[in-house]
């Protein structure tokens, strides 16, 4: 049971609270979870929970039917997100995919070096590897110990990568608490509860793996030490169980993987190389847990294996490890989430970006990001993809109003729509880029849309008429409607929106299509999940973010302008730009402004026509293109600027997948 007290309780009110649990038979300790001061009360004893819910000081009281308490979701319904390092940009949990790498083991000062620069260049955001070795045999290579420790610190701080190490005993936890970002807690080590209670004490960060032979709730228990010992910030990491079976080293639980996020706000993730322990099968291993909902992964490269110190035979070659991230990269927005990736400093891409106006940038950080639409609508989580679940938030009643918001300085970016892959362009959006010509592109996400059929709690599928969504969101679930020719459906700005109407009016014949985070902010019930026509359906955002005039202006900046870039973009060199622009009304007009791209080996990703306003029988273009690494992108825009008519460069970003 946890009893959560008020923020002002006074200390006698806590005494009275800590001897009235006591006294009915019950072991307390204080915690701080969070903002909350907490009393954990674990025993058989009895009480009414009522009665203690008025005691002076208590704001609530909670039951849990499990033996742990502060890691259970019972407890705390939001997924804990984990910060490691000192920058605050490595978060393990809530929409994204973090992947740790690095050697089994530290070997030489060389070794942890090149391998942190590897697996940095293919996106891993924590470097791992083993100091303290905990081996089977005595005769194995036990690790370099502190001077291990030191070359990784060393290789993670020159690759900008917080390290992540285990631990093997309760007094070098308090030795390596300096040069350590993130305590590891192995495998062979997850029951041992003094070292358990010593690092959970020192209030790092751990990554705790599950025991080869522990159940899920031995796991789960573990945890609970840790954060009953005072750390807040604890990762679950499967590792393999050992089985009957002996071909692989031990057996993946991925099952674990739903069992336990349903179970623990805590996130998870899996280490594909402990569990399978055979290189060829370790990459297969890993896309499985993100499929079945990881949070991330730790996995074991050497830029040479087969001359390893310590569990060769399972580490990947870096090329392996490169081919795996593109993978996880692809296999992400299928279940929602995004890669997390550090960025790569790169010199070019001041020359796209410009610089930031000092001023401006300064005086946008800590502004909100605006978005159309109320909690919960899809945009929002876009944007928190993007910007980080905590990112401060404007909500807007309509597309303009983000522009707007950008313009005037009240929102420092704004996440907008413009193309969904079944429904086609948002030519609202491309239009209002035309209108504001000091608004840039920035950035680009894109989103899986799974649309839910959304209900008051006391609706059913027969008690419904009518269905509220946005008009896209009927088009989406085209196929699903056609079975039910007598509802009427009622657009909306947005889907969100939609479900907000349901819980304010809480009509029993009115459903909304919309995101199942919207029905969960309005407290509504899930009548039907993925009712969507197509599963392939994505909602491409883009990032959008003001220009600033003058200054000293770099390459290109009469095209692109210099926009302010939010620092969560990060600062890798744009791939990816976007225009519009129309051609003279003459023959071959199109195709040789097209010529000026194949010519520069610019692939172009999007060109669509649109009639321009005002003009009847006269197009506009939109195109996307990529920006090659090598050569002069914006001498080729220029070129092809004196070729079109109505050029307009909206901007040049880093391009999601
Ligand atoms: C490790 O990750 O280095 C390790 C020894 O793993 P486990 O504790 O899961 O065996
Ligand atoms: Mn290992």
């Amino acid at each position: 049971m946890i009893v959560v007290l008020s923020k002002n309780v006074s200390v006698h009110d806590k005494e009275l609270v800590r001897i009235y649990l006591r006294d009915r038979g019950f072991a307390v300790r204080d915690q701080q979870f969070g903002d909350d001061q907490v009393i954990g009360a674990t025993g058989k004893g009895v009480v009414d929970l009522r009665e203690l819910g008025l005691l002076p000081g208590v704001e609530r009281v909670a039951a849990t039917s499990k033996p742990y308490e502060l890691v259970s979701r019972e407890t705390k319904a939001e997924d804990t997100i984990v910060t490691v390092g000192e920058a605050g940009n490595v978060k393990i949990g809530g929409s994204r995919i973090t992947v740790i790498a690095g050697p089994c083991a530290v070997e030489s000062r060389e070794q942890i070096r090149e391998t942190a620069e590897r697996v940095r260049e293919s996106g891993a955001v924590l470097l791992r590897g083993g100091a303290y070795k905990p081996r089977t045999s005595p005769y194995a290579f036990q690790g370099l110990g502190m001077k291990g420790l030191e070359y990784m610190k060393e290789a993670g701080e020159a690759c900008g990568m917080p390290i992540v190490t285990e631990v093997v005993s309760p007094e070098l936890a308090v030795d390596m608490q300096e040069l350590t970002d993130m305590f590891q807690i192995g495998a062979r080590n997850m029951q041992n509860f003094e070292l358990l209670k010593k690092v959970g004490s020192l209030g790092k960060p751990v990554l705790l793996k599950r025991g080869p032979s522990a159940t899920v709730e031995e796991w789960l228990l573990s945890a609970e030490y840790l954060l009953a010992a005072g750390t807040k910030d604890v990762v679950l990491c499967e590792r393999g169980i050992r089985t009957f079976e002996t071909y692989t080293r031990n057996t993946l639980d991925i099952s674990a993987i739903p069992v336990v996020k349903s179970l623990s706000h805590l996130p998870v993730i899996v280490d594909p190389s402990h569990a399978v322990g055979i290189r060829a099968k370790v990459s297969s291993a890993a896309l499985a847990a993100i499929a079945a909902g990881a949070d991330g992964l730790t996995v074991e490269v050497h830029p040479r294996p087969d001359d390893a110190l310590s569990d060769g035979p399972q580490s990947l070659y870096p090329e392996q490890f490169e081919k795996l991230m593109r993978d996880i990269e692809a296999l992400a927005p299928v279940v929602g989430k995004e890669l997390l990736r550090t960025p790569q400093p790169n010199r070019s891409t001041a020359a796209f970006r410009g610089s930031d106006s000092p001023a401006g940038g300064a005086a946008l950080s800590g502004k909100p990001v605006a978005y159309n639409g109320e909690s919960g609508a899809f945009a929002e989580q876009a944007l928190m993809r993007i910007f980080g679940e905590e990112a401060p938030r404007m909500q807007v009643q309509s597309f303009k109003g983000i522009f707007d918001a950008v313009l005037e300085g009240s929102a420092c970016a704004g996440v907008v729509p413009v193309e969904n892959s079944l429904a086609g362009s948002i030519h609202e959006n491309y239009d209002l880029f035309l209108r504001y010509p000091d608004i840039a592109i920035v950035g680009e996400v894109k989103l899986r849309i799974v649309h839910c059929l959304v209900a008051d709690e006391r609706a059913s599928m027969d008690s419904i008429s009518i269905i509220r969504s946005h008009p896209q969101g009927f088009a989406q679930c085209r196929d699903f409607l056609d079975k039910y020719p007598s509802w009427v459906l009622e657009a909306c700005n947005d889907t969100a929106t939609a479900v907000a109407s349901i819980a304010r009016e809480g009509a029993v014949k009115v459903a909304a299509i919309a995101a199942a985070a919207a029905a969960k902010v309005h407290g509504l019930k899930i009548l039907k999940e993925g009712i969507e026509t197509n599963p392939l359906n994505y909602t491409r955002f883009l990032v959008i973010s003001r220009k600033f005039s003058g200054g000293p202006g770099p390459a290109g900046a009469g095209l692109a302008g210099a926009a302010w870039v939010p620092p969560s973009l990060g600062s890798e060199r744009p791939d990816k730009a976007s225009l519009v622009f129309s051609v003279p009304d003459k023959p071959g007009s199109l195709f040789a402004c097209l010529k000026i791209m194949a010519e520069s080996g610019l692939n172009l990703s999007k060109l669509e026509s649109r009639p321009i306003e005002g003009k009847p029988w006269e197009y506009q273009f939109y195109a996307d293109v990529s920006i090659p690494e090598q050569g002069d992108f914006f001498a080729v825009m220029e070129e092809f600027k004196t070729c079109s008519e109505d050029f307009r460069f909206l901007g040049a970003y880093r391009g999601s997948l």
